[in-house]
């Protein structure tokens, strides 16, 4: 029998390799992009640890919930380990407040939040369950404010938990039928989508900004207000053709989209979304918010 040849080194995460061409590539956006690689670095790491949730829900009840616009994911069903959420947690906050992404004072109150022994558990626990909106009783929400709370609190449990709940959008996308879905928030989480992709069959599909489950959603309609008026849409694409941006007129609110229809790669949020930032930027002196 012939020799094996000797195993390639271990290759680099796609994500990884595709950030690092974007800093060659665009040296302005060199800080933006080392912030996102350290952000990836610690949720693979906690992600390959996190395991696929059992997700106690029969048929009847996810058709219930889907019928209701609830989203699927209870927090029960979130296989959270708080030791390890509590250093994504923190590890996230540091890695803000040394890119300036985060208030000096503000990084001081949520690594302060971090320590306290049984602060950080209720606290996740009730800012999961008002910004889900999976119970029957509350409504979608979009944050606890609470003046000891910094606003940029959200930001921080928003990265620290998308490991976990990646987990449980995966075994739910798998598990349910999403196509009816037909609401601006996400099926598994509640939250916003912050980008979007166009398939090579010209749907739109949404991303969900806290879990990245992905779903359907009319291309001309805007998810944070349901204008569906096309007139009312203003779309421009960046000169090559990869990217795209959909803005509403009466709310003001912009999505960005990675367009598929002529890609060489799936779409990739981690890299997608730091390569469109010249985009916020047009979109922003057009007047749209983010
Ligand atoms: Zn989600
Ligand atoms: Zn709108």
């Amino acid at each position: 029998m012939p020799d094996r040849p000797p195993r390639a080194p271990r290759a680099e995460p796609r994500e990884i390799a595709e950030l690092k061409q974007l800093r060659e590539a665009q040296p302005e956006l060199a800080s933006a992009v080392d912030m996102q690689l350290a952000l990836v670095d610690i949720q693979r790491r906690i992600q390959s640890r996190v395991p696929l949730p059992w997700i106690q829900a029969d048929a009847e009840w996810l058709k219930a919930q889907q019928a209701a616009g609830r989203p699927l994911v209870r927090f029960a069903d979130i296989p959270l380990d708080w030791t390890d959420f509590r250093l994504t947690f923190r590890q996230t906050a540091d890695i803000l407040n040394r890119f300036d992404a985060l208030e000096p004072g503000d990084h001081k109150k949520i690594l302060a939040l971090a320590r306290e022994g049984h602060a950080l558990e209720p606290l996740v626990q009730r800012w999961y369950t008002t910004t889900s909106g999976v119970e029957p009783s509350g409504d979608r929400s979009r944050a606890d404010h609470r003046p000891d709370h910094p606003p940029s609190l959200d930001q921080v449990l928003v990265l620290a938990m998308r490991p976990f709940l990646a987990r449980c959008a995966e075994v739910v996308m798998q598990r349910a039928d999403l196509t009816a879905w037909r609401h601006g928030y996400c099926p598994c989480c509640g939250w916003e989508p912050d980008f979007a992709v166009i398939t090579p069959s010209a749907d739109r599909r949404l991303i969900c900004g806290r879990c990245a489950a992905q779903w359907s959603f009319g291309a001309h309609t805007c998810p944070f207000c349901s204008n569906d008026d096309r007139t009312l849409i203003t779309s421009f694409a960046t000169r090559d053709g990869r990217y795209r941006v959909y803005a509403c007129d009466v709310c003001r609110r912009y999505m960005k989209a990675y367009d598929g229809r002529s890609a060489t790669r799936p779409v990739m949020v981690s890299v997608d979304s730091i390569a469109t930032l010249p985009l916020d930027a047009a979109a922003i002196q057009k007047g749209y918010l983010g």
